[in-house]
């Protein structure tokens, strides 16, 4: 048994030995003493101050004025230098903050990662922007009110790229409210402002709200299978059945358009809608419209189509 132990312990030892050519260890820099004898005749201090032509190791980095030319050195405009465009206590503390640190380290980097002080007149704007949506406002018009959706996803073909939700229009309440493009908005805020308004003038207490029986509605033509997708499909179109106003009362296309009362009111706001909108169709257009008015943006070669 002793015997086979220490054959063990030779047959061990030689394998360590062999393995020492088969190791993963980096081989030593030849620049770099690799024994204690070396290091004792050679001072390690001489290898740094001459190093090897092919070594790895980073320089120290002096001064700018040492490494670049003076033509090639600019001082960099910094926020402190502006102290014009300071404004509030918290950005004149920042101000001084960076004044301060740059008198202690005058080789920091050249600039400062930290983005310029904005001029007051921009943050006033984006303050308008922020009350504008406060109050409403889209469609970058102050009378269309509602709520700004972006990308309304529909089967097929159907959608809106940029949908807004419309509450109202020149002061006029749209019930229920409408999803549709901006153009289509802008086209039924002006068609309010020129037809509806002054068609209605004081009756009744003035205008209230539009009774609002579709708008997007991923659907074909009249409803009819087999016909081309309507614009409703693409939130160009919407349709309006009646006009109500502030006493409760309702202009109804259904039961006003040939009324001596109501009629010619109603023709009047189908007249006005023939320009704003690319396509206007009322109760005289074809039986699927008997009870209200579609508009639509769509636009075609020979100008509005209104009937
Ligand atoms: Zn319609």
């Amino acid at each position: 048994m002793i015997v086979r132990a220490a054959c063990l312990i030779v047959m061990l030892s030689t394998g360590n030995l062999w393995a020492q050519d088969d190791t993963a260890r980096p081989v030593a820099r030849p620049d770099v003493p690799t024994d204690a004898t070396t290091q004792a005749v050679e001072p390690a201090a001489a290898v740094i101050a001459e190093p090897a032509e092919d070594t790895v190791r980073p320089r120290a980095r002096g001064s700018a004025e040492a490494i670049l030319p003076s033509s090639e050195i600019r001082p960099i405009p910094r926020p402190f230098d502006r102290p014009d465009l300071a404004h509030g206590a918290q950005t004149q503390a920042l101000f001084r903050a960076e004044r301060d640190l740059f008198a202690f380290s005058p080789n920091a980097i050249a600039t400062s990662p930290r983005p310029a002080v904005r001029p007051a007149s921009i943050e006033a704007a984006a303050e308008e922007r922020r009350l504008a949506r406060l109050r409403g406002q889209i469609c970058g018009d102050p009378s269309i009110q509602g709520k700004t959706l972006g990308r309304v996803d529909g089967s097929g073909a159907c959608g809106i790229d940029d949908a807004v939700r419309v509450r109202a229009v020149a002061g006029v309440t749209l019930s229920p409210q409408a999803t549709i493009d901006c153009r289509t908005a802008s086209a039924l805020k002006t068609w309010v402002e020129r037809g509806v308004l002054p068609a209605v003038g004081g009756e009744g207490g003035g205008v209230s709200s539009l009774r609002v029986v579709s708008h997007y509605s991923c659907r074909t033509r009249n409803n009819q299978a087999g016909a081309r997708l309507s614009e409703h499909s693409f939130g160009r179109a919407i349709d309006i059945a009646g006009i109500r106003l502030r006493d409760g009362t309702e202009m109804t296309l259904l039961t006003d358009w040939n009324s001596e009362d109501d009629g010619a009111q109603l023709r009047q706001m189908w007249r006005a809608a023939c320009g704003p909108f690319g396509t206007v169709l009322g109760p005289e257009s074809n039986r699927f419209h008997r009870d209200h008015f579609h508009f639509d943006t769509a636009r075609y070669r020979s100008g509005s189509y209104c009937r």
